[in-house]
């Protein structure tokens, strides 16, 4: 069941993002504490990035067969920024990190690691 979310961050001089979003209590529990990077989101070389606190995110208390029924047209991201899409993951090989969209670093269930595609694509040719 989702909940509806609000994601307030002070950037101090660049300004701040907030947002609204629709989630499960897992997912954004499993999002506290780690590294969140949104990149030049506040104009250029303005980096935002920083590690997801608890404080960070306010749960808003409506009904959650409301959050589903405006989820059905908005999606979970209502407005704003939603930080669960902007974690890092690191790969367990290599250990950089990376954000999924950036470059394809993910749980691989065939290593049991999380990795980064380049890393995979060495195992893979190691294991053959
Ligand atoms: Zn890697």
């Amino acid at each position: 069941m989702k909940n509806l979310y609000r994601f307030f961050w002070d950037c101090g001089r660049s300004g701040y993002l907030e947002g609204l979003f629709a989630a499960t209590e897992e997912n954004v529990n499993s999002a506290i504490g780690e590294d969140i990077y949104f990149g030049e989101v506040l104009g250029k070389h303005s980096e935002v990035y920083g590690v997801l606190e608890e404080g960070d995110i306010e749960k808003l208390y409506i009904l959650p067969e409301a959050v589903e029924e405006v989820s059905q047209f908005l999606g979970s991201n209502w407005s704003g920024f939603n930080p669960l899409d902007y974690v890092k993951t690191s790969c367990d090989n290599c250990e950089e990190s990376y954000r999924k969209d950036e470059w394809d670093c993910e749980y691989r269930e065939e290593f049991d690691k999380n990795l980064c595609h380049e890393c995979m694509e060495e195992l893979k040719k190691e294991n053959k």
